[in-house]
């Protein structure tokens, strides 16, 4: 999900005021997304979702949104004189782009914030630029996840559902994002606790595996076919399985259940693991 972003264009500036820890400017991105969405609410005098990105961004007073072929890349955010323009790759699915748009109004509130980020800070307070950049986009995608899927209002929807793979597909339609960008928000607001990993096939000539990647926490599980991921992977249907995991140092086994999306090359199966199931 990771959107380029033109390096001419400003970021964080390091400019004479005090540095800002990732808690605080975590606590800045969320509290100017939930504003937005508060306007946009205000405005249209309607509280349902989805949240569009392009509506978000007229109000945070973007001047132009340009959707064309970028190839690899998801969105840009150009800053003009008199204001920005967000260029959005349109072959994307509509709901990608959408968070790709919110996630370039993300930057534009970093922008505001105008305090440079401390991100391992060593005793000088030098920062480690490549983490600067990393945590940047981390904020951008905090700012995208609560502009689209605001927290009380997700939180109310998620109420009325099981938590399930199928909650996860007909929320992302209600939201207009992507699967992946649904499943990810929903555990970390769910209250049934939960994890979602992300399982792509090796593409390595002799290995026939599936690698999968915790959404929350980037830890690496192979996992070698006929599995539940595999089964899922070839039927396109919800499969329920059990899965030894090892959280906080301790061995459990947890419910998971596993359905795969998208086409071809860029197939992938979604586990939602239920860590007290
Ligand atoms: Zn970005």
């Amino acid at each position: 999900m990771s959107t380029h972003f033109l390096p001419g264009s400003g970021a964080v500036s390091p400019g004479l005021s005090l540095p800002i820890s990732i808690e605080e400017a975590i606590d800045f991105v969320t509290k100017r997304a939930q504003a937005l969405v508060g306007e946009l609410v205000k405005k249209r005098g309607r509280e349902e979702p989805p949240f569009l990105g392009e509506e978000l961004a007229y109000l945070q007073g973007i001047k132009k949104i340009e959707k064309t072929d970028l190839g690899e890349i998801d969105a840009l955010l150009i800053r003009h004189q008199d204001g920005y323009i967000i260029k959005i790759n349109s072959s994307h699915h509509p709901f990608r782009q959408n968070f790709s748009c919110a996630h370039e109004i993300g930057h534009t509130i970093l922008h505001e914030l105008d305090r440079p980020l401390c991100v391992d800070c060593d005793e000088f307070r030098q920062t480690n630029s490549n983490a600067v950049i990393k945590a940047m986009e981390r904020l951008c995608d905090i700012a995208a996840a609560e502009l689209l899927m605001p927290e009380k209002t997700l939180k109310k929807y998620l109420a009325g559902f099981d938590l399930s793979i199928s909650t996860i597909e007909r929320l992302a339609h209600i939201f207009k994002v992507s699967i992946q960008a649904a499943a990810i928000r929903i555990s970390q607001i769910s209250t049934e606790p939960c994890s979602v990993i992300l399982w792509k096939q090796c593409q390595k000539p002799r290995s026939k595996g599936f690698f999968g990647y915790f959404m929350r926490k980037p830890i690496y599980i192979s996992d070698r076919i006929p599995s539940p991921v595999s089964r899922a992977f070839e039927s396109n249907m919800p499969i329920k399985s059990f899965k030894g995991f090892e959280i906080n140092d301790i061995k459990k086994r947890c419910q998971m259940e596993s359905k795969a999306f998208g086409q071809g090359k860029t197939k992938y199966v979604i586990s939602l693991v239920f860590l007290g199931r």
